[in-house]
């Protein structure tokens, strides 16, 4: 690919979303970021040879949600290794990232880490070593060292505005805890689970911190994870990352990503780039709508799917 041409077609397919009138419903159940502009789009794309390339609003942070459940299985592998999958599924689940139901029949075990259950339990493996402080310390350290930018930050009124209204959230924790899968006091599990949430990154800071995942553990040269580990994370993206969407954004797509309900989704085109788009549009499931599209007209454009042969 030359260079040149990447930075075409991001700008193409920031153009072409720009006129789009069908944009999705931008999150309103956490209320700062029902006051997200839907009109918002940005698009980062880093390449294996560490050049960005970038279009729309990719400088603006946005709270990434959900895609920080990428960032704590990392931790939280790096924590406790395979033990984790004793307390957390692996497969798809099928069902709304904010679902309960499988938790009754499958005894408080939730499906996947990248559900907002399975995401609780990781915060809850993280608070078996550290106090919610240092888990957030050192989420925030790990962000902005696999990115290389310390001026990541996390939103403390997202942090408070999710806390004030996450009933859902207290719900499945405390039922995870009825079955003793939720060890910590839900205060103190849900407060670092809302803070993580509550990150905010630009599609470039995203699309830098994802470059580890890209690249089988290494960001910059230095390694972060094994490459085996980074392949597995890829794979549970791949097909988890958008609830019941995940297998649509697979067919579509043919990449691992996570989404949030910020509008953000971070892509792994394996040994080849790390991908941030963000439009705060979400479609029913709660993934970005023009954020799914622009990354199949991507995909699309330059070959990249994991299914197309090398
Ligand atoms: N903080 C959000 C919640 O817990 C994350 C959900 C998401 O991004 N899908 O509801």
């Amino acid at each position: 690919m030359q260079l040149g041409s990447i930075d075409t077609i991001v700008a193409e397919i920031a153009e072409e979303t720009r006129t789009h009138t069908h944009r999705g419903k931008v999150a309103d159940y956490i209320p700062p970021l029902a006051c997200v502009p839907d009109s918002k789009f940005g698009i980062a794309v880093v390449l294996h040879d560490g050049s960005v390339h970038t279009a729309g609003d990719a400088e603006e942070p946005f709270s990434i949600q959900s895609i920080s459940k990428v960032f704590a299985l990392t931790l939280a592998l790096g924590a406790v290794g395979d033990q984790l999958w004793r307390r957390v599924g692996r497969e798809p689940s099928g069902t709304a990232f904010n679902s309960i139901v499988q938790l009754e029949t499958e005894h408080g075990i939730p499906r996947n880490p990248f559900i907002n259950a399975g995401a609780i339990v990781v915060c809850d493996v993280l608070l078996g070593r550290l106090q919610p402080r240092e888990a957030i310390g050192q989420m925030l350290r790990f962000v902005r060292t696999v990115a290389g930018d310390e001026t990541i930050a996390i939103d403390e009124a997202v942090a408070r505005a999710e806390q004030d209204t996450g009933f859902r959230n207290m719900a499945l924790a405390n039922y995870m805890r009825a079955f003793g899968n939720v060890h910590a006091p839900v205060e103190l599990v849900l407060g670092t689970y809302f803070h993580f949430c509550a990150l905010s990154m630009s599609c470039r800071q995203l699309a830098l911190a994802g470059r580890y995942l890209m690249d089988d553990g290494r960001a910059d040269g230095h390694s972060v994870i094994s490459a085996r580990r980074a392949r597995r994370i890829n794979a549970l993206m791949m097909s988890c990352g958008h609830y019941d969407n995940s297998g649509d954004f697979a067919y579509r797509i043919g990449l691992p990503g996570k989404s949030g309900v910020g509008g953000g989704i971070l892509a792994v085109a394996p040994g080849i780039a790390s991908i941030a788009v963000w439009s705060p549009g979400l479609n029913p499931s709660g993934n970005s709508h023009l954020g799914q599209l622009a990354l199949e007209r991507l995909v699309h454009r330059t070959g990249w799917s994991v299914f197309e042969p090398r």
